[in-house]
């Protein structure tokens, strides 16, 4: 189905029916339910993961890219635009569970909330801390640095 010549063009969350859009759109509906459910910071963050949806600002990238020497999964402005990818790269298919995706949308939905600047160990530490806390312990996700 996807082949290394031809990579599919970024798409927006919930802005036209594709079905890979709609699968991640509606997982994240989910989590934000189940976040908003949980109260407190995570109704917090829910709420700029629900913003964000809603505007279609959450864009799914092929690959993840590079920031300076840094390769990127996800990164997020102050203002609800979330980028992220949905696989690791286009020579070295890798491809990243729905889980991973998840998680990284919202980890930068977290860096937004709590206005958390992103680069930095400590920052990064905080931002995990929060998003891992309110991830149940019958969530199943992927490994967090
Ligand atoms: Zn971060």
């Amino acid at each position: 189905m996807l082949t290394a010549a031809a990579a599919p063009p970024p798409f927006c969350l919930g802005c036209y029916g594709s079905p890979a859009s709609d699968e991640l759109a509606r997982a994240l509906a989910a989590r934000v339910a189940d976040l908003k459910a949980r109260g407190g910071v995570c109704e917090a963050y829910a709420t700029v993961l629900e913003g964000s949806l809603a505007t279609g600002r959450i864009v799914v990238r092929p690959f993840m890219w590079r920031i300076g020497t840094r390769l990127a999964s996800a990164q997020a402005t102050s203002t609800g635009e979330i980028d992220v990818a949905r696989e690791i790269d286009p020579l070295n298919i890798g491809v990243r569970s729905l889980e991973d995706v998840l998680h990284s949308v919202e980890h930068e939905a977290a860096h937004i909330a709590f206005a958390i600047p992103s680069g930095q160990e400590w920052t990064e530490t905080l931002v995990n801390e929060r998003v891992g806390a309110c991830r149940g312990r019958s969530q199943r996700v992927g490994a967090v640095p």
